[in-house]
């Protein structure tokens, strides 16, 4: 595409892709300037709704002109080629600013809410509801000016027919308002729910409900409070966390009406707040920072235009930020010497140095960049691993080699097991269950209950009693190998992550908000049993008849050494969350985190130490093959063996 010529518009280069289509520079010939022409891709043409979306994109935005909304100068129809003519903007989308810089301190995130605030607000006030406020569509010019783009399934309020309710879901649902959620119509509060969800990543460095499921995304939209930030970070002052509550409201009644509302508070926010009287353990960095970050106004002799007023607050962003980083570079190189040097680190109630010394972990490349979740061999050669949008992969070579076979269901599959080299299942997101009797050439789909993720799927040792969990306390029990399935009563409404079999009666199951449910009978009947945490329990584990391990989203480890009958808390120093817990043929136990730990015990998982994988991906599944190889899947679509 790049050099050619498309109605009086050369295309330069890309800037980006988005689900419509890919974003060019383009030399407009005939005003000699350069615009950004966002193009239709063919899947989106053969679609006459998104053609609609796409026309209207073209014509709502042009109707409006704010120094905080980027321009459309136009459409273009050349030959088959649907395009969408606006200003390009020389700059960087808050998207890739907050990943450049993990996240932004609290003026700049101001300013640029402000900024947000204003731009929206006037476009609400012209009768138009954007609909998809994220930071991919937020750009901040060179200039430090913030532009809005993609009013793209923005809808007039007049406009009477919404293509949008033909049941296409759309927005992003990260930044999706609980109204939307419950596919209602968008209102201009949606929006500042959507905005609202921005400005807390601008601060957190991510979305407050950045869950792995859609599911559990959408049920916090509906129920969940974001954790207060002022609670965990010394510069953010209670008041931004009000703010942030206001904006999040679930109901439209509590949640700003408009935007000047919100605006009005910010407003306040710079007359009365300084920042929070300084801690006394971070003193020195912390005064520094109180000099240089303050978001009071200026007192008058002391006021400077807002540009210079910025620059300032950038310099000195970018001199902390790089003390910082040189502190933090020191640091981590430190503690990795620490790490790999001290073999006996770890954690549990003692320390047994040198015990994770035999493994060394090496990363083998799939054909996909999507999350693997799962990995099962069937046996030392045979090896299938499912993830992310649909993907499955498979390797006949002992991990060697790996090839796609994924489905075009593009559903995120969670979990995949064999029970035989022929006979595999695999579940996932929408109630998905897939089955193989071809060593996966061919699967059979079908679908328990879209509303419901299944998480996990066993298999009992005889290889025809099997379980499969997943969200609104769903536990599905097969005793004819996996032919059929049928829902066991359970008394928990939560998300369950995770299900393992002492023997062949005892069984736990793990999930949401501390959940454990315990059954004595096979898993015809499950009762709750105490809570330890209020965190989630992601996976569980029995080594043997006894002993089982189960590990949390926020780095618990519980131990049990009763064949589940209690539970109790083992010490944990790990500061991310756990995933994934199993224990080899041999005893030995892996224990998986979030920032790519392995974590390995040899001592019926009283105590755990660190082997270094050398990923910093999330590790979400193990497997052993019978020759005592191990495999594991990463976030990243890599897989580490030893
Ligand atoms: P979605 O399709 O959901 O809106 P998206 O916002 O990531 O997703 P696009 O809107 O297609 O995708 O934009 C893709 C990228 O192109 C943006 O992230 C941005 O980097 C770039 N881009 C888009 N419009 C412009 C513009 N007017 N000027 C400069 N760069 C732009
Ligand atoms: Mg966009």
């Amino acid at each position: 595409m790049v050099g050619k010529i498309i109605d009086n518009y050369k295309i330069s280069a890309i800037l980006g892709e988005g689900g419509m289509g890919i974003v060019y520079k383009a030399f407009d010939l005939r005003l000699e300037r350069f615009v950004a022409l966002k193009i239709l891709n063919e899947k989106s043409l053969t679609n006459p709704n998104y053609i609609a979306r796409f026309k209207r994109e073209a014509k709502n935005q042009a109707k409006l002109t704010h120094p905080n909304i980027v321009p459309v100068y136009g459409f273009t129809e050349d030959d088959g080629t649907i395009g969408i003519v606006m200003e390009y903007v020389e700059g960087e989308t808050l998207e890739h600013l907050i990943k450049r810089k993990g996240h932004l301190e609290l003026a700049e995130a101001l300013s640029i809410l402000k900024q947000i605030l204003l731009g929206i607000g006037y476009a609400h006030s012209k009768g138009f509801v954007h609909r998809d406020i994220k930071p991919s569509n937020i750009i901040i010019n060179n200039e430090g000016v913030v532009k809005i783009m993609d009013f793209g399934i923005s809808k007039s309020v007049n406009e009477s027919t919404a293509i949008t309710k033909t049941g296409v879901k759309i927005g992003t649902i990260l930044y999706m308002s609980p109204e939307q959620v419950r596919a209602q119509e968008p209102t201009g509060q949606s929006d500042i729910y959507s905005i609202g969800i921005s400005f807390y990543e601008m601060l957190l460095g991510k979305a407050p409900f950045d869950y792995e499921s859609e599911y559990e995304i959408m049920e916090a939209h509906l129920k969940k409070n974001p954790i207060k930030l002022s609670t965990h970070f010394s510069d953010i002052p209670a008041e931004v966390d009000n703010i942030i509550g206001r904006a999040l409201q679930k109901t439209l009644e509590r949640r700003y009406k408009t935007c000047s509302e919100f605006l009005a508070d910010i407003e306040n926010l710079h007359d009365d707040i300084t920042l929070p009287p300084v801690q006394k353990k971070n003193k020195k960095k912390e005064k520094s920072k109180a000099k240089t970050v303050t978001i009071g106004r200026e007192k008058p002799e002391n006021k400077r235009p807002l540009k210079s007023k910025i620059r300032f607050y950038l310099t000195a962003f970018v001199v902390v930020c790089l003390f910082g980083g040189l502190f933090y570079f020191v640091y981590s190189t430190v503690s990795q010497f620490w790490r790999v040097s001290e073999a006996g680190r770890g954690f549990g109630s003692e320390l047994r140095p040198g015990a994770a010394a035999g493994f060394r972990w090496r990363t083998i490349a799939s054909p996909t960049v999507n999350s693997l979740n799962s990995i099962f061999f069937v046996d030392n050669s045979t090896g299938y691993s499912c993830g992310d949008k649909g993907t499955i992969v498979k390797t006949t070579d002992a991990g060697e080699s790996w090839v796609n076979i994924g489905d075009t269901a593009g559903t995120n599959l969670y979990d995949v097991k064999f029970v035989s080299s022929d006979k595999g299942f695999i579940v996932g997101e929408r109630g998905i269950i897939l089955s193989t009797n071809d060593g996966g050439k061919s699967w059979q789909k079908f679908t328990y209950d879209t509303a419901i993720s299944l998480f996990k799927i066993i298999f009992l040792k005889n290889n025809y009693t099997g379980f499969i969990v997943g969200a609104h306390g769903t536990i599905l029990k097969t005793n004819d190998g996996g032919t059929s399935w049928i829902p066991v009563p359970s008394s928990s409404g939560q998300l369950l992550y995770s299900i393992s079999f002492a023997d062949y009666n005892n069984g736990v199951i793990s999930g949401w908000n501390g959940t454990i449910l315990k059954t004595s009978d096979q898993g015809k009947t499950w009762t709750e049993e105490k809570k330890l945490t209020d965190t989630y329990l992601r996976d569980i584990c029995f080594g043997n008849d006894n002993m089982g391990i189960i590990v949390g989203g926020s780095g618990e480890i519980l131990r049990s050494d009763n064949g589940g009958e209690e539970w109790s808390k083992i010490n944990s120093d790990s500061f991310s969350g756990l995933r994934t817990v199993f224990f080899s043929h041999y005893g030995t136990g892996f224990i998986l985190g979030n920032k790519g730990e392995i974590f390995i015990s040899n001592n019926s998982g009283k105590s755990w130490e660190l082997s270094n994988s050398g990923s910093f991906s999330a590790l979400t599944s193990i497997t052993e093959t019978p020759s005592k190889k191990i495999y594991i899947s990463a976030g990243n679509g890599t897989i580490i063996s030893n």
